[in-house]
């Protein structure tokens, strides 16, 4: 229970050790496991990898289309490593992208390659920490000129971004707060204007036709004009690279529109929506 500004629990432990989590862990052996499955499958590559400070690897998986002008899907997950629910949703994206049922999805990479990081920092993710990376650096406060030294994975990820460019960018959170799961846009940014909006209203319309677990009510309030702040990657990426640019938060507890009262917000319904999210980006380049 929640009380007194403070949540509260009380077990019987059944073993000397007891681990306790704020969601469902994504351990760095599962995300190991999950990028081998995946370099495993015909179509993914490994775009780039990072050694980190704290000697983890940050890898990008780059997913070619058949496109000859491709388009530049980004999708980066865990700047926050405990949203957890982040990494789930990765792993249900390159499931539908790479598994047994990518003939039902292939119809997305005619128009784009993807490029996707399934965790930005594994050293945070390592050491349990629920915001920062190894040296105690916010890194989605620090994407106006990553700093090579303090914010070196958001360095990278942003030096390989500019040699591809980038046409669609989505920034994958949990949020401890809002109990359901939305996505904010740009509005703030200096080169923010009525086609753009159009065009976020339109890409988290088509998400909600797409998954009953996704809300197109805003769980932040819009910045003013030209007061976002430009050291959070999404607002960065749109501002630089004139691009969609999208972070989507998932719950923690449930979604309050579509509650359950087993299993609240879960692995599973992450997996989903990373699988569902591919429905709005096909519409997205088929208009264009
Ligand atoms: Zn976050």
């Amino acid at each position: 229970q929640f009380k007194d500004r403070q949540l509260q629990f009380s077990l019987t432990p059944a073993t000397d050790v007891v681990y306790v989590a704020l969601f469902a862990p994504y351990s760095y052996e599962r995300h190991q496991d999950l990028i081998a499955w995946s370099l495993s499958q015909r179509q993914c590559e490994l775009f780039a990898s990072y050694e980190t400070p704290d000697n983890h690897q940050i890898e990008i998986l780059k997913i070619a289309g058949a496109a000859q002008a491709p388009k530049s899907v980004w999708i980066i997950a865990r700047q926050h490593p405990a949203e957890t629910m982040a990494e789930w949703f990765m792993e249900g994206l390159l499931e539908a992208l790479l598994g047994e049922e990518r003939h039902l999805h292939q119809s997305v990479l005619a128009t784009c390659n993807f490029y996707l990081v399934a965790n930005m920092n594994p050293d945070g993710s390592v050491a349990g920490n629920l915001r920062t990376n190894g040296m105690g650096i916010d890194l989605n406060r620090a994407w106006l000129n990553p700093d090579k030294q303090q914010a070196p994975e958001s360095h990278f990820v942003l030096q390989h971004m500019a040699n591809t460019g980038v046409d669609l960018f989505l920034d994958i959170h949990g949020d401890e707060d809002v109990p359901f799961a939305f996505i904010q846009g740009c509005e703030g940014i200096p080169s923010y204007n009525d086609a753009l909006q159009a065009r976020e209203r339109q890409f988290k319309a088509e998400l909600a036709n797409a998954s009953g677990d996704f809300c197109v009510e805003d769980g932040y309030p819009a910045c003013e004009p030209n007061e976002a702040p430009l050291n959070i990657a999404g607002f960065q990426i749109g501002a630089r690279f004139n691009c969609l640019s999208l972070t989507l938060e998932m719950p923690f507890t449930d979604n309050k529109y579509r509650s359950d009262a087993v299993s609240g917000w879960s692995p599973q319904r992450s997996k989903l929506l990373g699988k569902h999210i591919l429905a709005p980006i096909k519409s997205l380049f088929q208009k264009t």
